[in-house]
């Protein structure tokens, strides 16, 4: 039976607003993945566990799509950012100390950066990525790797989460997309050199740029193999395109240098954004001296604009994530150790009762696939069982653990989760999962 963490009955505040919602906010929500058949409304949040508007508490894995990196409401990052209410706003001319400090912290730390802008998002910072990589080798196409996301822009927006037939085809995520854009986008599979050399092969000198999450984490996590990041390193420059690595969600997550510092290759250019500020918006391209001054209002050729760019909030929460970090190196290990505690003990449960399902992940970050080991690709996950998976998901909702909601994407481990939350989430799912069987 549902429990009291099931607000599926139209009495409750979630559901109540979920209806006003909808009249208001087309679907009901601010962002299309938000809107899962279950009236979702959170008041409030709290280190490792988020409120619903019902009272109910959870343990939350979800963490805003991994923008939650320490915990939520972390006074880390609160406290400075409430200190900075009140005295910076906005200017929209020249430059605050805080945006020097911000884009100073970031070529510290990431082995790639010597240069850096901020921007709101994570899909503004992949979109100037695609932009200076056209720009600067004069080519128009761009490889993606199907399964990678790097948001809602024309240049990335296609090949995700697509169903068999569409998968390496044409599979847009929205209506209204140029088609001249769609058809300059090539879709290479993870982990398959060949595929990427293939394409190369196919459209001599006409590729600017290959963009990938080092870990595909919008489908759970395949981890690359070091054969295939140090390949694309030298493949990339042997055709002189650009390699981007999309750190939106690797990056300040699994080391403070991101997979880049982890895997030892150097990307060309570097995205972030997520967790970056623990929940306040900003994004950010970091990149070597000579392509980044390509943005050089005066000198260069390439469009750096908006109006809430290094907005001070935003660059206030980003430098107080990164200095904890630094200064709290733990914060990985602990992570790290939660997370292959989580991924060990459901693997155990997985065995124990014998269901076709594989454990994946990284560092603090772990998903259930729903079919059979091995899954090396795209390609593997397409015998994903999404049923069974929102079946997993809906059971553990009821049970107070808030999982991501979409089949195949990833859950997280946030600085404030801890043992004792692991050992309840492993036996809530040794339950749900014996109940599935
Ligand atoms: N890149 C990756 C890897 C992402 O996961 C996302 C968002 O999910 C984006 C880019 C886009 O970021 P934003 O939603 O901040 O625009």
């Amino acid at each position: 039976a549902a429990s009291d963490h099931s607000p599926r009955n139209s009495s409750t505040r979630g559901w109540a607003l979920q209806q006003a919602a909808a009249e208001v906010l087309p679907g009901g929500v601010n962002s299309a993945t938000r809107y899962v058949g279950h009236p979702y409304a959170f008041g409030g949040g709290d280190g490792a566990y988020v409120v619903d508007l019902d009272g109910n508490r959870y343990l939350d894995y979800h963490a805003a799509f991994g923008a939650i990196l320490l915990g939520h409401n972390s006074p880390v990052v609160d406290d400075p950012v409430r200190d900075a209410v009140g005295k910076l706003d906005l200017f929209g001319l020249g430059v605050t100390e805080l945006e020097v400090e911000l884009a100073t912290r970031v070529t510290e730390v990431i082995p790639s950066a010597e240069m850096m802008i901020a921007t709101m998002s994570g899909s503004e910072a992949t979109a100037q990525a695609v932009r200076l990589a056209r720009a600067a080798t004069g080519r128009q196409l761009l490889v993606k790797f199907q399964g990678g996301f790097h948001g809602w822009h024309d240049a990335v927006a296609r090949n995700v989460i697509s169903r068999p037939e569409l998968a390496y085809g044409r599979d847009p995520l929205s209506a209204g997309i140029l088609d001249a854009a769609l058809e300059s986008t090539l879709i290479a599979e993870f982990n398959d050199l060949d595929s990427v050399r293939a394409l190369f092969e196919q459209h001599p000198e006409r590729i600017a740029a290959v963009i990938m999450e080092p870990i595909p984490h919008n489908v759970g996590a395949l981890v690359p193999t070091q054969e295939f990041v140090s390949g694309l390193r030298d493949l990339t420059s042997a055709e002189g395109a650009v390699l981007i690595f999309d750190e939106v969600i690797t990056g300040f997550r699994h080391a403070l240098g991101g997979y880049q510092e982890i895997c030892g290759v150097q990307p060309d250019l570097t995205t972030f954004g997520k967790g970056m500020a623990n929940g306040y918006p900003i994004g950010g391209l970091a990149g070597p001296r000579s392509l980044m001054e390509r943005f050089d209002g005066q000198k260069g050729d390439v469009l750096l604009a908006g109006t809430f760019n290094g907005y001070a909030l935003g660059a206030t929460a980003a430098i107080a994530t990164i200095e904890h970090l630094r200064a709290n190196p733990d914060f990985y290990t602990r992570t790290h150790a939660l997370g292959a505690r989580i991924r060990d003990g459901l693997t155990s449960i997985v065995a124990e009762l014998d269901l076709e399902a594989t454990v994946a992940g990284y560092g603090g970050v772990f998903s259930l696939y729903f079919a059979a080991a091995p899954i090396r690709g795209y390609r593997d996950l397409m015998r994903n069982d999404n049923q069974a998976y929102a079946a997993f998901h809906r059971r553990m909702t009821d049970k107070g653990f808030l999982m991501i909601p979409m089949s195949l994407k990833r859950n997280h481990v946030s600085g404030s989760h801890t043992d004792a939350d692991v050992d309840r989430t492993l036996e809530a799912a040794r339950d749900v999962l014996a109940a599935m069987k």
